[in-house]
């Protein structure tokens, strides 16, 4: 496959963009280097590189993109906002209308805001439960990824659980004394580190369904737990739904079948992002009444945005969501996510190729070991060199994945049976060449 356009964009990116890229994980770093594609277009389930060469791809942005690309209802309603003025800095009814979906669908949330980002939705959650409880320290998983502000990139120090080390330079270890981290499904650690730090515990932040050591659910009772030791202990919830909100079903974690007791498991504060902007930036947080009146103008919690609640953003986010809640949407989502896996799996297995798939409907995440991933320590066992190996094996069949061994694969309303199959053949071929050690 001739990509030598996308070579030469990337050669002049690296003189202008630090790195080349707005978002290093977009580089190939973890998967051995070299120039990333570019792609020029995208439709359906389908993009087409600067070479026009065509991939089925399964990045979907990272999520956001779960109606597939250019979906024309989403199109129409960013088309009329446009014409309508791109932004306005004043209220408008559109933030009303979204925001009355989101509580409808997410029912912990009495109240909502709209941000830009999953980051600042995230930030911000920790800014209101550290001005309601009055107290400075949350508790992390380990693994679990809450966006790029400084209290959230703090990785666990040995042991269990552990006050934090800073995850990037540039972050104070003072802050990061803030943070302790503890192994996600492990109620015994969490119950560790309230007993060690447990009066200055803000709160307790979880991605519920986690997505970024791949796809991994909670165990039965993990939620349900966490919300109890966090309560007794005076501490708040927040649950970051960037990935899982919409993802799954129409509605969130907290809200999702088969996972304990709703009413055991619902948080105080969630952060969304990704889906609910339908492709453009957008972030939001809400939760219980009295909590979220910490925030300004009724509180003493500051938090703004030139750009929150943008009309373009709203109204894309408000057609996704429209889009999602016909009828069926994620049950086909899943069945082609199901053919997929198990015709991964099956390929795999034929020749030799260790592999471990966590899907949770219409999500999955690919893992090169041989025993299940509950865990980040089980997650970290992915063997890097055989990701790297496959990724570009399918990217060369036209296959867009993550360049990331831990990044889910998303199926959107947009895939088709005649997908799956060529993605199923890419893979075969793929297994093939590896097994062959190419
Ligand atoms: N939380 C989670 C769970 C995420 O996966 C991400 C992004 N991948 C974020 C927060 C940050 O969102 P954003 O990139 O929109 O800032």
């Amino acid at each position: 496959m001739n990509r030598s356009t996308s070579e030469q964009l990337y050669q002049e990116a690296l003189q202008h963009i630090v790195g080349g890229v707005n978002s290093p994980s977009r580089s190939f770093k973890a998967v051995g280097g070299g120039a990333p594609v570019f792609m020029k277009r995208a439709s359906g389930a389908h993009f087409w590189d600067e070479d026009n060469n065509r991939y089925i791809d399964y990045l979907a942005a990272y999520g956001p993109i779960i109606t597939g690309h250019a979906h024309p209802h989403i199109t129409a309603a960013i088309t009329q906002a446009a014409e309508n003025g791109i932004l306005y800095g004043t209220p408008t009814h559109l933030e009303i209308k979204l925001a009355k979906m989101l509580k409808e669908a997410i029912p912990s949330m009495d109240k909502v805001r709209f941000v830009n980002s999953g980051t600042e939705a995230v930030m911000t959650t920790i800014r209101v439960a550290r001005a309601y409880t009055k107290r400075n320290k949350i508790i992390k998983f380990a693994g679990c990824y809450h966006g790029h502000s400084d209290l959230v990139l703090v990785a666990a120090g040995s042991g269990p659980s552990t006050l934090g080390i800073p995850d990037s330079a540039g972050i104070p270890v003072s802050l990061a004394q803030e943070v302790i981290t503890v192994p996600f499904n492990d109620l015994d650690g969490l119950r560790e580190a309230l007993a060690t730090w447990g009066d200055d515990v803000a709160a307790v932040m979880v991605e519920p369904i986690v997505g970024n050591f791949g796809m991994v659910m909670p165990k039965p009772g993990f939620l349900e737990g966490l919300c109890k030791q966090a309560r007794d202990n005076g501490s708040l919830v927040i649950y970051d739904e960037v990935i899982t909100a919409f993802r799954f079903h129409y509605g969130s974690t907290q809200t999702y079948a088969g996972l304990d007791n709703h009413e055991d498991i619902t948080p105080d504060l969630t952060a969304l992002g990704k889906i609910i902007g339908g492709g453009l930036p957008i972030g939001a947080y809400g939760g219980r009444k009295h909590v979220m009146e910490q925030v300004a103008p009724l509180g003493p919690a500051y938090q703004a945005g030139t750009m929150a609640g943008n009309p373009a953003s709203i109204s894309a986010g408000i057609a996704c969501l429209e889009v999602l809640s016909a009828e069926g949407v994620y049950e086909e989502m899943e069945r082609l996510a199901i053919t997929l896996t198990e015709g991964l799996q099956a390929s795999a297995d034929r020749h030799g190729i260790p592999l471990t798939i966590n899907r949770i409907r219409g999500a999955f995440s690919t893992h090169f070991c041989n025993h299940p991933v509950t865990d980040y320590e089980e997650a970290q066992d992915t063997d890097g060199e055989m990701f790297a190996s496959f990724f570009r094996h399918m990217l060369n069949r036209g296959i867009n994945l993550a360049p990331s061994k831990y990044e889910a694969w998303f199926l959107t309303t947009a895939h088709s049976d005649a997908d799956i199959a060529a993605t199923l053949e890419a893979a075969e071929a793929s297994f093939a060449a590896m097994a062959a050690g190419d």
